[in-house]
């Protein structure tokens, strides 16, 4: 726990620190600054006081050194029984953070695999693949997951440990942080690592999508962090890359096997291509002009094989729903080819679809900044380009 306090001899009564609290957690009383329970011990007193009368004693604090801590290690998973995507997008970012600290790359999976798919992560970027083996229990138990990798990390003592913010990820890192008693940022848009305090720098979206803050954890290691998929593009197979392959046996605690799930939630299949997997996507932003403006993004979409994606303009005017949001605060998306129409290219559109490997814009403003990260530009109305383009595409479709 932390305690903070107030050298009674230096205040000057200024009530800066009142003032810049964000927490409304300080109250002069008799010119003295008091703090009450919504104190986070956010350290914005400390920093604004001009007298340096304000101090913050963190008892828990303890230097970890990053010689019993070493290595980027990641959740690893599969998906149709191949590498799952996500697994791929999180060993490029485990690589780049394994050679600015000069660590090894450490993929576990939560289950035994075949060597094809061990070998193929090691030429993906790991050094080592661990696997859990534990007894075959029936669908994710969450509880024995989480116990089993915070057990092999008690051992092997990692410095990072990235998963992937998917419904998977955000139910075990929690329970993982709490086991190994350490702190966990989640939904990170962005990892780096400062090579001199070798500090994990967490980036993330905060109050709202407002601001980006930059999250550490000076006093804690691993060092946690869930990352938002598609947010780099997937790590490249070298076959000339060589690693380990080891085995850890875990049995976990019967107490732990006594929950059982007693209700399985089915995602209903739906015709629609999901937004996320879609290899084309045709967004459309407040150039639509209304709801019934969707129609040309549809057809084109559909002539393609591909989802409609939207910005929040859009959604927000209510003419799409907000699954089909990109950006900042709706999906990331990464698709062979986005096609945008009638879209601006604010930043926060931009973030979430930045990674596509061929960006088409159509837009009447010769000067929009969607023109800036596109491949492929078009200025005109959407309403004589799209169509037109759906003609053709039906026209070439036809003749074959
Ligand atoms: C905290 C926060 C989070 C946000 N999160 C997101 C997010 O997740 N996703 C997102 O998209 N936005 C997000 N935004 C909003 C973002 O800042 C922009 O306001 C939004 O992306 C603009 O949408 P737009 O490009 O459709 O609309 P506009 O900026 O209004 O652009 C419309 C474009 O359409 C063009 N146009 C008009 N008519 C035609 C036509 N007939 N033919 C061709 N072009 C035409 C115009 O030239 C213009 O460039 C967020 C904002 C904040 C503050």
């Amino acid at each position: 726990m932390a305690k903070i306090y107030v050298i009674e001899e230096k205040c000057v009564s200024c009530s800066i620190c009142e003032s810049v609290c964000p927490f409304g957690a300080i109250e002069m009383v008799d010119g003295i600054p008091h703090f009450n329970d919504a104190c986070t011990f956010c350290g914005a007193c400390v920093e604004e006081c001009p007298e340096e009368a304000i101090v913050i004693e963190r008892e828990s604090k303890r230097e970890v050194t990053g010689d019993e801590h070493h290595d980027v290690w990641l959740y690893a998973e599969l998906e149709a029984d191949s590498i799952s995507k996500v697994t791929l997008e999180l060993l490029r970012i485990a690589r780049e953070l394994a050679d600015k600290l000069n660590e090894k790359v450490v993929a576990v999976f939560p289950h035994v695999v075949s060597d094809e798919i061990a070998d193929g992560v090691i030429k993906h970027g790991a050094d080592i693949v661990w696997m859990i083996d534990m007894p075959s229990i029936k669908g994710f138990h969450d509880e024995v997951v989480a116990d089993a990798f915070a057990e092999l990390m008690r051992q092997e003592k990692p410095e990072i440990f990235i998963a992937p913010a998917t419904d998977i990820g955000r139910a075990l890192t929690p329970r993982m942080a709490a086991i190994l008693k350490t702190g966990l940022t989640a939904d990170c848009t962005e990892l780096d690592v400062d090579p001199e305090t070798r500090l994990l720098l967490q980036t993330r979206p905060a109050f709202g999508g407002n601001i980006m803050a930059t999250i550490y954890t000076p006093y804690h290691k691993p060092q946690m962090a869930t990352v938002r998929p598609h947010m780099v593009k997937p790590a490249e197979s070298d076959d000339g890359h060589k690693g380990e392959v080891k085995k850890f046996d875990y049995q976990p605690d019967p107490l732990l096997l006594a929950a059982k799930a007693i209700l399985e939630i089915v995602e209903e299949e739906k015709d629609e291509v999901k937004l996320e997997d879609a290899d084309i996507i045709v967004a459309g932003g407040r150039g639509v002009g209304g709801p019934d403006g969707f129609k040309v993004i549809y057809e084109l979409a559909h002539e393609l094989g591909g989802a409609v994606g939207a910005s929040r303009a859009a959604v927000d005017e209510g003419w799409i729903p907000y699954p089909h949001q990109v950006g900042q605060t709706g999906k990331t998306v990464s698709p062979k080819l986005y096609i945008a129409c009638g879209i601006s290219g604010a930043i926060q559109h931009v973030v979430g679809m930045r990674t596509s490997d061929i960006i088409v814009a159509i837009n009447k403003d010769p000067m929009a900044p969607i023109f800036d990260i596109a491949d492929y530009g078009i200025v005109g109305d959407l309403f004589e380009v799209v169509p037109a383009l759906t003609e053709a595409i039906r026209k070439i479709k036809s003749s074959k």
